[in-house]
């Protein structure tokens, strides 16, 4: 199985690039944040409560977070592997998620993760928020906090994929085929 965790901040371009890479490696695409926002939209217990933390900008807690992941890895048991988008975010969240695959002999291949500079993440979501209708893209006081929530809670996640020698760094500024190319080859290298 090729299990990817696609990583990096809001707006960093990770579902862009997700859905080119499902194609090319017939994967298993997992965004917690599209899953958040189906049950918001389908108005499900798990939706209102999600909502009331992407309002702000906030992390959904860990433990809701995690079984709702596991309970959609579940429901894929044919899959080639899969790109985790957007989770982890919090080192409780990787180590769960380890220890999950390993119940079921499997293990995360690399992870990806794609390097923006702040400035540019802010101009992205701003443009993004045009066509999503995204709220939390469209208030430049949520996109800092995402920021900040990323850079306390989620950037030491790197630190746990370093340590297991699966990091690779991929510098996400260019074309949306050039970033591409540059995941594409540090897949190659794993495999
Ligand atoms: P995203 O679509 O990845 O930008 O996520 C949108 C929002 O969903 C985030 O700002 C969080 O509030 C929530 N969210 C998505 N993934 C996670 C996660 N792995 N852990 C906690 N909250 C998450």
């Amino acid at each position: 199985m090729l299990n990817i965790v696609l990583f990096g901040p809001p707006g960093a371009g990770k579902g862009t690039q997700s859905e080119r890479l499902i194609e090319k490696y017939n994967l298993v695409h997992l965004s917690t944040g599209d899953i958040f926002r189906a049950n918001i939209k389908g108005g499900t217990e798990l939706g209102v409560l999600a909502k009331s933390y992407i309002d702000k900008g906030q992390l959904v807690p860990d433990e809701v977070t995690i079984k709702m992941l596991e309970s959609e890895v579940s429901k894929c048991p044919d899959a080639k592997g899969f790109i985790f988008d957007g989770f982890p975010r919090t080192s409780a969240q990787a180590d769960a998620l380890d220890n999950f695959l390993g119940t079921k002999g499997e293990h995360i291949s690399i992870m990806l993760a794609l390097d923006v500079p702040e400035q540019e993440l802010k101009k992205r979501l701003l443009e993004r928020a045009k066509v999503s209708g995204r709220a939390d893209d469209a208030d430049p006081a949520i996109i800092q906090k995402r920021i900040d929530v990323y850079n306390s809670e989620t950037f030491p996640v790197k630190e746990y994929y370093q340590k297991q020698n699966k990091f690779s760094d991929i510098y996400g500024i260019g074309s949306i085929e050039e970033i591409f190319d540059r995941l594409v080859n540090a897949i190659n290298n794993i495999q």
